[in-house]
């Protein structure tokens, strides 16, 4: 059977064996050259131009998709990296606050080791309480669009993950408690709050800013599990009935550079990636998600019905 394999960027390097294996198992392996940026993004157009009958995608777990081939087949294989489990300093710092109730996350590079991990704070005398995010496919794992793991009756958040894009991925609890950014192999960790305060601020800032525009792009991406453009022909009837403008822009990858060539766009509403908001530097327009479009509408004078 002829499979196309996507690797994240991490494991590009070791394709040979990932090939080599497969390749025992009697597969023809073509791999994707595209970036591949989490379980959402499934490349379906490029396993059926190769005509390939399955999509192997390395790294990431199961996510719900909104567009799907049912004649290819997508099997999720998940690449553990063990970490080391002990956070002294942190859990001096969380008694030091009086901390009873926690909630932990962690990455899907990391889950299979998330009983260990709740194991370790329970002994410390907290309380874990965790929960399945919507989009997530374990109790205790977080992606960059979802943190929905953290219980809302925890007193702390705890997000051990490499970077801090998933650190700052619970913004909705920015207000609420104490969340903890923590890299999971030099064990550093700091407060996060500011960092997610100062996120909503902007996202705030381009709702206020989109309140003047006449000119929308409704951005729409066909990665499967981002794609939205039901809900951007929605949008588009709502602006137009209140006399904007929208135009919808489609594309797998929404490169900021060439979108900007639309320069009579003045604000963009996101129906992809929710985390695209926050890289409005690179997108030199305010950008929206649909989660403000409620607050938007109000604002604007007139109800989204
Ligand atoms: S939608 Fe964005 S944040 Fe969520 S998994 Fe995909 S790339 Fe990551």
């Amino acid at each position: 059977m002829r499979v196309l394999v996507q690797l994240p960027e991490g494991l590009k390097p070791k394709a040979p064996e990932i090939v080599r294996e497969l390749e025992e198992k009697g597969y023809e392996v073509i791999l994707s050259a595209s970036p591949m940026y989490g379980g959402c993004d499934i490349a379906y157009e490029e396993a059926k131009a190769v005509g390939a009958q399955k999509i192997i995608h390395v790294g990431h777990s199961y996510f719900p998709l909104k567009r799907t081939f049912e004649d290819i087949e997508v099997e999720y294989i998940p690449y553990h990296i063990d970490i080391e489990i002990g956070w002294p300093e942190l859990v001096k710092e969380l008694k030091s606050k009086n901390i009873k109730t926690l909630s932990v996350l962690t990455t899907v590079q990391h889950i299979h080791q998330f009983p260990q991990i709740k194991e370790y704070f329970e002994k410390e005398g907290f309380e874990v309480k965790v929960r399945k995010g919507p989009f997530c496919t374990y109790e205790g794992q977080v992606l960059g669009c979802d943190a929905y793991g953290i219980h809302p009756e925890a007193e702390a958040a705890v997000i051990i993950a490499d970077g801090d894009f998933h650190h700052t991925a619970a913004t909705h609890i920015a207000h609420k408690m104490p969340v903890y950014g923590v890299n999971p192999y030099t064990k550093a960790f700091s407060q996060v709050n500011e960092k997610l305060i100062r996120l909503l601020k902007r996202r705030r800032g381009s709702l206020l800013k989109a309140l003047e525009a006449q000119h929308f792009g409704i951005l729409v991406s066909t990665k499967p599990g981002q794609w939205g453009f039901k809900l951007a022909l929605e949008i588009k009837k709502k602006l137009e009935a209140r006399g904007k403008k929208a135009y919808i822009l489609v594309g797998n990858e929404l490169f900021p550079d060439s979108l900007y060539n639309y320069l009579f766009i003045e604000v963009y509403i996101n129906t992809a990636c929710p985390r695209i908001v926050d890289d409005v530097e690179k997108y030199k327009k305010p950008i929206i998600n649909p989660d403000q479009l409620q607050e938007f509408f109000t604002l604007l004078g007139q109800d989204t019905q």
